[in-house]
């Protein structure tokens, strides 16, 4: 039965973390509070994080704000091939598969980094999810819209047992990449999915 991977792309497939802290960096040296900075960033990763509305809704503007973007963008461009977790490339040119990503967050941003990871050539179908047409919503028009084994990895437990609350005829797998924001052990581990910290670890 051909197979189809739908991948969360942050913490899963990418090394946000590293990109994260990063950007924190940028901000401190804007004279920011970092941990003001952190709350308020992750107020807006399920609705559309982009690094403008990040700094916007700080307190940057004007000049400052367009040269910030504009030397974070760079590094962003310059960085995400290091990002992208080892396993990720030759586990899409080994299996012989149909391959999604499925993921919060801002359309553009989102295209932007998957560009800049060169993931673009590997994975043509992006889906963005949001707080009103969450990630199980979507995995069920996808279930419905093959016949191939879904198979859905996602780093957040949250999200896998929103999936396993529909019963759908899905394998969960989650990811715990060495770092990670999820790191916790959560009860449906090796119970309703198996984890795994790498993609060669899938069975
Ligand atoms: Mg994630």
């Amino acid at each position: 039965m051909k197979k189809h991977y739908v991948f969360d792309f942050d913490g899963t497939l990418f090394d946000v973390q590293s990109l994260w802290e990063c950007w924190l960096d940028e901000l401190e040296a804007c004279q920011i509070d970092r941990e003001d900075a952190r709350d308020r960033g992750s107020q807006l990763f399920e609705t559309g994080f982009t690094p403008r509305e990040h700094a916007e809704q700080m307190g940057i503007e004007g000049a400052e704000l367009d040269e910030l973007i504009g030397r974070f963008e760079e590094y962003t461009q310059a960085e995400a091939l290091t990002m992208l977790y080892d396993d990720v490339v030759p586990f899409l040119q080994e299996q012989k598969a149909d391959f999604t990503v499925l993921t919060f967050g801002d359309h553009e941003y989102q295209h932007f980094k998957l560009e800049a990871a060169g993931l673009d050539e590997h994975i043509q179908d992006i889906r963005i999810a949001r707080p009103e047409r969450r990630k199980h919503v979507q995995l069920k028009e996808l279930c419905a819209a093959t016949d191939a084994e879904v198979i859905f990895i996602d780093d957040n437990p949250r999200e896998l047992s929103a999936a396993l609350g529909e019963d759908l005829p899905i394998t969960l797998v989650r990811m715990m990449r060495a770092g990670s924001k999820h790191g916790d052990t959560h009860p449906n581990d090796g119970e309703h999915w198996q984890t795994i910290t790498s993609l060669t670890e899938i069975e």
